[in-house]
């Protein structure tokens, strides 16, 4: 990109003429008009406790309906959306669907909470929390109906500036979550310096849990770690019941994947918390 400065002082960025900067440019132009033209849609997927079987949170996952390529998965767009600093649009749009959820939600009688992934970019913001705050006030819903999940790298791209905004958060009453837990080459030490909640065993380890007993270790490891911190431990991916009974088993809190629900359009949410029947556990 050249700089170059317009007629009213503005100084507007100028793509080069490789390609890759043009497909960026257009990349970046389309998730704009995604939001204006409300192409975007909020998914969420349902968190169950292994103990009860009971629903107990959901977690946002935003999908894109492109007009011509159809449902575009946050895969392909999310990690573009980091490195332009478009993810700040993108996490507002998310936190004011999943508060309107929630309130929705409730207003049905049922409570959930929900949570929200957050990216590096957003974690070095530190207007975020106020934000975060006065999204929750206009659509009337507590902070402690949300949990915000983070990665490890978000974390370690700057530490003391991403543990001041993580802070606030959780000082206002939010829950925070690792994600993607165990697949990070970071240190276990911030787990003592951060106002964690939760713990989030990625899928990688427990899809294959089953058959490999490597996962399998790493799995039940991770839960005792999060345990003897006090934390919360859910796994994520349970594809099917043998997954459901080892975590079970394992003492794992709760677990979201395929078998119990995909993920759906957020308005579907409510009836099928109705309509919700827990596994029976194995012998
Ligand atoms: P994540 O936060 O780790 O979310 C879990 C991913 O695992 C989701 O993929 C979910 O659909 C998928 N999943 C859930 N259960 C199963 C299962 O049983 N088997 C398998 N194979 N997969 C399962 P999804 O929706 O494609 O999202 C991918 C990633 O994109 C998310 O990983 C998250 O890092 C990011 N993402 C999604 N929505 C948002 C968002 O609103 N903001 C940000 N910053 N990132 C998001
Ligand atoms: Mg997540
Ligand atoms: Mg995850
Ligand atoms: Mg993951």
């Amino acid at each position: 990109y050249t700089a170059k400065q317009r007629n009213d002082g503005a100084v507007v960025y100028e793509e080069s003429i490789d390609e890759g900067s043009q497909q960026s440019l257009s990349l970046l132009t389309e998730l704009r008009r995604a939001v204006e033209n409300n192409e975007l849609r909020l998914f969420v997927q349902p968190k169950i406790t292994f103990s009860s079987g009971s629903v107990v949170g959901a977690e946002a996952l935003v999908r894109w309906q492109h007009p011509v390529r159809g449902n575009v998965f946050p895969d392909q767009f999310i990690p573009f959306a980091e490195q332009t600093g478009f993810i700040r649009v993108l996490t507002q749009w998310v936190l004011e669907r999943s508060a309107e959820l929630c309130h929705a939600l409730a207003q049905r009688g049922i409570h959930l909470k929900v949570s929200v992934n957050l990216s590096t970019r957003d974690l070095l913001d530190q207007d975020l929390p106020v934000k975060v705050a006065e999204i929750f006030m206009r659509h009337h819903v507590s902070p402690g109906a949300f949990c915000l999940e983070i990665t490890e790298s978000a974390i370690m791209d700057d530490p003391v500036r991403a543990q001041q905004t993580l802070e606030r958060l959780h000082a206002m009453g939010c829950d925070l979550s690792i994600d993607d837990f165990g697949t990070g080459y970071s240190s276990l030490a911030y787990l003592k310096r951060l106002p964690v909640d939760e713990l989030k065993i990625d899928k990688s380890f427990v899809l294959n849990m089953a058959n490999d007993v490597g996962d399998a270790k790493i799995v039940r490891s991770t839960i005792d770690l999060g345990h003897n911190m006090g934390l919360r431990v859910v796994a994520e991916g349970v594809e099917d019941d043998a997954a459901w009974n080892i975590l079970a088993e394992m003492g794992c809190d709760q677990g979201q994947g395929y078998f119990m629900s995909r993920p759906m359009p957020a308005d579907q949410l409510a009836g099928w918390v109705e309509n919700w029947r827990a596994p029976a556990l194995a012998e």
